[in-house]
């Protein structure tokens, strides 16, 4: 015989030897309805876990195999797809990036553009735009690019208390990557809350659009408070010495920052 049959346990059915899964007396296609089942029903921190693995095995592919020529030179520091995702999760800003963006897959129907992905922030090779741990961060499937959603805003970068930064979104990344700054995903990052969102590493930011304004929330308690303080002085003409006398303080509450153009001084 030409064509041995074999018999699937699942279906019932007789399929020949390329259609079979031997190590499992099963059918290819039960097989993949059984597998495909079997991650439906992964939720939270496991099914984030799999989609994980899933893209370490696709980012060691894409190395490894020479035709791809936008891969092309692209390294990557790990050998095995499980060492990849063991170091990825033990990044504890990367991993919980990576949960967060799983989780918006997993109660939004698991839309493929929603799917969190591994993103080389700097892509070109010429410039180090390797798998490295440095180099990565989580990207929801259909944003791989920050400069495609193309909305004009502006980055405030603060660090104990001050600004130490101000840059345009599409250099978000630039920045994030001198300060060292890494694994977070800024497409997670809200704009114009007025709300200052820590990134790590000592990091927060405040992100508004150019010729955006602040999005009031109802919110029960205001967020911050606001403090102007006024001194008085008087200065001896001739000496020059000044006295203090009088300090005064206005206090307001707001839900959210906002600056103007006026109270950012460019470092
Ligand atoms: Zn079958």
């Amino acid at each position: 015989m030409k064509n041995q049959n074999f018999y699937c346990s699942k279906c019932q059915q007789n399929v020949r030897g390329n259609e079979y899964y031997h190590q499992g007396g099963i059918c290819n296609k039960c097989r993949s309805r059984i597998s495909k089942e079997k991650v439906d029903n992964y939720t939270g921190i496991q099914l984030a876990e799999y989609l994980l693995h899933k893209s370490c095995i696709r980012a060691l592919e894409r190395v490894k195999r020479k035709w791809y020529k936008t891969y092309q030179g692209v390294k990557c520091q790990w050998k095995k797809p499980v060492e990849m995702k063991k170091d990825l999760m033990n990044n504890k800003l990367f991993w919980e990036a990576w949960i967060k963006q799983s989780n918006v897959y997993e109660n939004n129907e698991r839309k493929l553009s929603i799917r969190p992905s591994l993103d080389r922030i700097e892509s070109n090779v010429g410039n180090e735009g390797h798998y490295y741990m440095e180099n990565m961060q989580v990207l929801s499937f259909g944003d791989n690019s920050i400069k495609a959603s193309a909305i004009k805003c502006k980055v405030f970068f603060i660090k104990n208390m001050r600004i130490v930064r101000v840059t345009d979104f599409d250099a978000i990344q630039d920045v994030m990557k001198e300060f060292k700054v890494i694994g977070y995903n800024t497409k997670q990052i809200n704009r114009d809350t007025g709300e200052i969102q820590y990134i790590g590493d000592g990091y927060s930011v405040l992100i508004q659009s150019i010729d955006g304004e602040l999005n009031q929330k109802d919110n029960d308690k205001p967020r911050y408070r606001g403090v102007y303080q006024r001194q008085k002085f008087m200065v001896d003409l001739d000496t020059g010495e000044e006295f203090l006398i009088g300090v005064w303080q206005d206090i307001f509450e707001s839900d959210g920052i906002w600056f103007n153009e006026s109270q950012v001084s460019k470092p």
